[in-house]
């Protein structure tokens, strides 16, 4: 009876192995199949076009808003450039057409709050040369543009412009700002660091972010890890070696272009670097300040770090070096009370230091009271 079960078992077996999908589908047109694939190439690319933009936006309202408490500073244009090559010039048709890519530099992205916006440069103008010297296109169009920038002494800017084939000539001064630079990955990983260099924010946490106030959280933590020099010199080296082995893509974005760059390897390497959970307090805390400074709704940020740590337990959830999310939920709590009777009572918005904190050259922020995180949790207990 046994052997005749099991032979029974074994046809059944090979008779469900030689069974085939018998349905007749519909054909397949291989044109409709390609035209399929552009749309959705098309959808991906807008979808990273608009969240770099949001990201870039945000992230010069906090580091113009802070310049006067950040450590290190900067002058920004107020807008990012890209041309055909830095995307990839297969992908460059695939673009918004808004971006005008092509050989030359064109604007991708133009801050709000920023001098260049206000002054009327617009997305999609051809950059054709800063005060005076033209610029390369090509190739070598966003290397040439990162050598000029950076060679900008003065305030004072003159950018030449081509519009529909008009040339327009734009005067203005650069915006000073906190200095640490957006790096937008493409990276669909939910996940952002900062190196003590740059702000690195992936496509992942932009979309997940549900608003602005919410990714201002995020950009706000960071630059705190930035400005409070959270990455000891062992560390920053580890990182910058790995960034020097990848390509030149993330150097050009780095440098304030717009490219298409994917690094989860790194971002997964160096998001297992986790901070010490001192530092991350101290990230929390002086993020919301200057978010809040740059004019966001902090209200909500518990909230968000929370549905952060549930969803995610990598480095910026903190659940591997800290699982404590209810101690953090109550120290973003307490700091939030903290900010809002700062503002009730007409104090200035600074984060309170333990020491006698100086800024260099800079003697307003010797007044400051002193910053204490365990006096934030006692309170609440
Ligand atoms: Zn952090």
């Amino acid at each position: 009876m046994i052997k005749k079960i099991l032979s029974f078992f074994l046809i059944s077996l090979l008779l469900v192995s030689c069974v085939a999908p018998t349905a007749r589908l519909p054909d397949i047109n291989s044109a409709q199949v390609k035209e399929q694939e552009e749309r959705q190439k098309k959808l991906s690319y807008s979808n990273f076009t608009r969240e770099f933009q949001r990201t870039d936006n945000i992230t010069f309202n906090i580091n113009s808003s802070n310049q006067d408490i950040c450590e290190k500073t900067d002058f920004d244009l107020g807008f990012k450039v890209s041309n055909s090559f830095a995307v990839g010039e297969k992908e460059a048709p695939f673009y918004p057409t808004e971006l005008n890519l092509g050989s030359q530099l064109s604007v991708v992205s133009v801050s709000k709050n920023s001098n260049a916006f206000k002054t009327g440069i617009l997305i999609g103008d051809k950059v054709n040369s800063i005060n005076n010297e033209l610029l390369e296109t090509g190739k070598n169009g966003l290397n040439d543009y990162q050598k000029k920038i950076t060679k900008l002494k003065d305030q004072l800017v003159k950018i030449e412009i081509y519009r529909n084939g008009v040339k327009k000539i734009f005067e203005y001064t650069l915006n000073k700002v906190c200095g640490f630079p957006l790096v937008f990955t493409r990276d669909q990983i939910i996940n952002a660091f900062a190196d003590g260099k740059n702000t690195y924010i992936t496509q992942g946490i932009a979309e997940y972010s549900r608003d602005d106030n919410e990714l201002a959280l995020v950009i706000g933590h960071e630059l705190a890890h930035n400005n409070r020099k959270h990455i000891e010199a062992k560390t920053t080296n580890a990182i910058l070696g790995s960034i020097v082995g990848l390509t030149l893509d993330l150097l050009i974005i780095a440098s304030g272009g717009y490219s298409n760059g994917e690094y989860t390897d790194m971002l997964s390497k160096i998001g297992a670097q986790a901070y010490s959970v001192e530092f991350e307090q101290e990230a929390d805390y002086a993020g919301l300040y200057y978010a809040k400074r740059a004019g966001y709704d902090i209200s909500e940020a518990n909230e968000f770090w929370t549905r952060m740590g549930a969803k995610n337990p990598s480095s910026i959830a903190h659940n591997s070096t800290h699982p404590a999310t209810a101690a953090r939920f109550v120290a973003l709590q307490s700091t939030v009370t903290e900010i809002n009777s700062k503002i009730k009572n007409g104090e200035p918005l600074i984060p309170n230091e333990k020491k006698e904190y100086k800024k260099k050259d800079d003697t307003t922020t010797s007044q400051k009271k002193k910053f204490d995180l365990k006096d934030i949790f006692k309170k609440k207990q």
